[in-house]
């Protein structure tokens, strides 16, 4: 991959890690806010069952940023855009829709699919 295009997407990486970062504050601080404000038991219950839910989107955020790190990281020492199964090319179209795709089309297809039939 170019430099140019490694470079643009490090900054789109960079930035959507900003971004994350950024709600999972406010999804804290929110959380402090609630804590002072409901007092009595059939709040705070209601509170445990949304405090649970904003933890699963914060679960979720986190595992988010830990594969835009390791895209960064792919960057940095030159696999990024090479799919780990196959070592081809990762599709550029595919790379800026997911940047932090470490499969090729093909591969991901196929991993979907055996997803698929291990499940039943
Ligand atoms: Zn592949």
């Amino acid at each position: 991959m170019k430099k140019k295009q490694l470079e643009q997407f490090d900054k789109q990486l960079r930035a959507w890690k900003e971004e994350l970062v950024h709600e999972a504050t406010k999804t804290v601080d929110g959380m402090h806010e609630e804590k002072a404000q409901f007092a009595d038991p059939t709040d705070r219950a209601s509170m445990e069952t949304d405090r649970n839910f904003l933890l699963r989107i914060r679960d979720r955020e986190r595992r988010l940023i830990s594969k835009i790190d390791k895209a960064l990281e792919r960057i940095g020492d030159g696999s990024f855009g090479v799919c780990d199964e196959c070592g081809e090319d990762i599709e550029t179209k595919r790379l800026k829709a997911r940047p932090v795709a470490t499969l090729c089309i093909h591969c991901k297809t196929l991993q979907e699919e055996e997803e698929r039939l291990n499940k039943k």
